[in-house]
């Protein structure tokens, strides 16, 4: 492990190219996997200067690859480049680029779903959370369909200051499909607004860098990627928990096109249904005829905050599950109709 504290300034030396390092290794793209590389360098620095100052910093990135933003992690004079890749043979390519770095690679063969990095890096980072960010950084080029998942176990672990936020407010630097970095960032009122951006607005600060044509990339995907960086907050502009949160946006947003209180009537059973939301609304002095995209984070402040009164005073109420409601009711209609038929009515 490199030394803490010690400035170094560093270069790899002359080595084959990503697409030689391809070649050579045999490292086809499995279309299963999502695997799509960046191979030209100059973009691949352009992600790590948008971390930010990387001397003598501790960076994890997740899925290397080939190893193209390894390379420029490691041109940026980090103290410490730890790597998490799940597919086995991209680690001697890796490998040689630690040969080439000596003491500043440090290569795992795992998933980052499952890899514990607050054990990684020396406790000697650690920052309060009300400090400057510590000097660790997560930078990643992942398939979308790992990033997403991804992103939202960090935001809870944001706000649980555990996981990678076990140093301090851990910044972030990752690629998404377009529209999902869009619906990150979308603002109050925008057409992208969704449950993404406010679970990830009221934890950090949120901000798409730049967008990648997807024919950077080899093979060419689909879609456009977005690079998105995030800051946690020094304080979460909604205070109540992950799950709390979740719920109540999750319920706004799944009727996106109705007034918000189709959404927030679900968070209430059948009986009390008219009242509860009426009596949600008007204590958050939320309009009922917003529509969800609409809804401003301290909109979603004072409908979380009055919800958690709700449900502290009805220890059931954050249990309920309108969908487990609605089968339950499916069930009864279902037995009555089979007791009409059996009796030949
Ligand atoms: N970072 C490289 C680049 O930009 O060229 C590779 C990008 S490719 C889209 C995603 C990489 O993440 C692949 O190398 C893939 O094997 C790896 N990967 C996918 N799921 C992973 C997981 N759960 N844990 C670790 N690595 C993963």
């Amino acid at each position: 492990m490199a030394a803490s504290g010690t400035l170094s300034t560093f270069r790899l030396p002359p080595l084959p190219t990503i697409r030689e390092i391809i070649k050579l290794f045999r490292l086809q793209a499995v279309k299963q996997l999502s695997q799509n590389f960046l191979l030209d360098l100059r973009l691949t620095d352009k992600i790590v200067r948008k971390a930010g100052n990387l001397t003598n910093a501790y960076v994890y990135e997740v899925g290397p690859g080939p190893g193209g933003i390894t390379r420029s992690i490691l041109n940026a004079s980090v103290a410490e480049l730890l790597v998490v890749e799940k597919d086995i043979r991209f680690i001697p390519g890796l490998q040689m680029l630690s040969d080439a770095a000596p003491g500043k690679l440090r290569i795992v063969h795992g998933d980052v779903l499952t890899f514990k990095i607050e054990k990684a890096f020396p406790e000697s980072l650690k920052r309060q959370w009300e400090d400057d960010p510590p000097n660790v950084h997560i930078i990643g080029n992942l398939p979308f369909s790992v990033s997403t998942p991804l992103i939202i176990k960090w935001l809870e672990n944001v706000s649980q200051r555990d996981g990678p936020f076990a140093y301090g407010r851990t910044q972030m630097t990752l690629t998404f499909q377009k529209e999902v970095a869009e619906r990150l960032t979308a603002g109050t009122g925008s057409k992208q607004r969704s449950r993404l951006s406010v679970m990830a607005q009221y934890l950090c600060s949120v901000q798409h860098v730049f967008t990648i044509p997807g024919r950077a990339f080899v093979p060419k995907p689909e879609v456009d990627v977005g690079v998105v960086h995030f800051t946690p907050l020094t304080q979460p502009r909604i205070q109540q928990p992950f799950n709390l949160v979740e719920k109540v946006v999750q319920n706004v947003f799944q009727f996106r096109r109705k007034y918000c209180h189709r959404g927030l009537g679900m968070l209430f059973p059948e009986a009390q249904r008219l009242e509860s939301t009426g009596k949600l609304l008007e204590l958050a002095d939320v309009d009922p005829t917003l529509r969800p995209r609409q809804l401003s984070i301290s909109h979603f402040k004072s409908l979380c905050d009055v919800y958690r009164k709700m449900c502290d005073e009805d220890p059931n109420l954050f249990a309920y599950n309108f969908r487990d409601e609605l089968k339950k009711n499916k069930r009864k209609n279902q037995e009555k109709e089979d007791d009409r038929k059996s009796y030949g009515l």
